[in-house]
């Protein structure tokens, strides 16, 4: 008999090596969450620095209100679907909410953003249709063009140039084309060129959905995303965005303006056979959107912060994971066992990072990713960069300063 978990093998050995160098850094516990921007990790109080939680909302007093008083008045689980008994009022509130910020017309609420990936592309396109995804598209992506049956062509990491050539190589034979883009690239914080891709957009006319999981509420004179940044919205037919980054709860959505979208309702199976997202996690949701609408401070403390923690890297003399500035600034590192060596040293300093490690990574790279957020203060940001430094005079991370 083969043993299923034989092909797992591995994974345990690989898993092995990582606890014998320090902590656990792909499943590291938080003893107990103080603030978005510290938690007690390993006894000790910690700066977190690797928690998507751009905004820092997710101890806003209004979200955490709204959380408890949904739980209160609608219980703590919908028990349902959302096409059987898990619709409720909010959920449809939220609905109309998320349309109105992102000026669509429709908008569909998912459990995760995970599920709305999954939902949207397996909605969209079918076997006869063709997804078009760039390289390094987050794992949701990927599952979702999965599990639309759809035909897969991949082009090079934000090379509008090679999904130009891609496209006029392709024959539909009849079905459609849709092409899926990121707002900010989650592992290196790189921004897709919208504008170089609306150009091939309108020489060969497909359909283009654009995953703003990074990017909404963070970009964007409205925080809409990267398309309100670049000024592209109209060319963009299909948002998706998260409620675990900028929003600080859990739970996904995807927006459009298609006349039949509402017919992704009863069409994709990531939306009609999961529970929906429980009461509280739409309360917050809907109470911290409605913060990023009318506090555009926050965004502004982000981008002081993001900014800043990219020059102090810099200055370190640190390789970043791209060159423009963005809340995700990965520091790249040369090879596995050092960034792992770093992280711990890192962690033992008193800062957490993530680590990114092949192959869930672009181009093979080891990273050591930080996530910036509005609840970052200066002094925070600076001593991030001078336990970076330290870490690295101590001989981590061999790749630093000027290498
Ligand atoms: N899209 C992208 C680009 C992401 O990075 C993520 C999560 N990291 C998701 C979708 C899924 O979001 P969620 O955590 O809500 O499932």
């Amino acid at each position: 008999m083969t043993d299923l978990f034989e092909k797992h093998r591995h994974i345990a050995e690989r898993h092995e090596k990582m606890l014998a160098a320090g902590a656990n850094a792909v499943g590291l516990t938080n003893d107990r969450i103080l603030s978005p921007t510290r938690a007690i990790i390993k006894g000790r109080e910690t700066i977190l620095a690797g928690t998507n939680n751009y905004m820092g909302i997710t101890f806003d007093p209004d979200c955490v209100a709204a959380g408890q008083e949904a739980i209160a008045e609608f219980g703590t689980g919908t028990t349902g679907s959302r096409i059987a008994n898990g619709t409720y009022a909010m959920h449809q509130e939220l609905e109309r909410e998320l349309a109105g910020f992102l000026g669509r017309k429709h908008c569909i609420v998912f459990t995760t953003g995970y599920q709305a990936n999954l939902g949207m592309l397996a909605g969209l396109a079918g076997p006869k249709d063709t997804i078009f995804l760039d390289a390094d598209s987050h794992s949701s992506i990927y599952d979702g063009c999965t599990l639309s049956g759809a035909k897969l062509v991949r082009f090079r990491h934000n090379d509008a140039a090679d999904l130009d050539k891609r496209l006029s190589r392709h024959d539909p034979e009849g079905g459609g084309r849709l092409v899926v883009l990121e707002g900010i690239y989650s592992m290196l914080g790189d921004r897709a060129p919208l504008d170089e891709f609306v150009d091939v957009k309108k020489t060969h006319g497909f359909q283009l959905l654009l995953d703003e999981a990074h990017s909404f509420g963070v970009l964007g004179t409205n925080g809409r995303g990267l398309a309100d940044e670049a000024g592209l919205e109209e060319h963009c037919d299909f948002i998706v965005g998260t409620f675990s980054k900028s929003v600080g709860a859990i739970g996904g959505f995807g927006a459009g303006d298609h006349p039949l979208f509402e017919t992704l309702r009863y069409a994709t199976r990531p939306y009609m056979f999961t529970a929906s997202p429980s009461p509280a996690s739409i309360a917050t949701s809907m109470a911290a959107v409605r913060k990023l609408r009318v506090q555009p401070e926050r965004r502004d403390r982000l981008r002081g912060n993001s900014e800043r923690l990219f020059e102090g890297f810099r200055k370190l003399g640190l390789e970043t994971g791209c060159d423009v500035v963005s809340p995700v600034i990965a520091v790249k590192c040369p090879d596995e066992p050092s960034t792992i060596a770093m992280w711990n040293a890192l962690l033992d300093a008193g800062v957490y990072v993530n680590i990114a490690l092949p192959p869930g990574t672009p181009g093979k790279l080891c990273l050591l990713r930080c996530s910036v957020s509005a609840a970052h203060t200066f002094e925070d940001i600076d001593r991030i960069v001078e336990l970076f430094g330290e870490v690295v005079a101590s001989g981590h991370g061999l790749m630093a300063v000027g290498a």
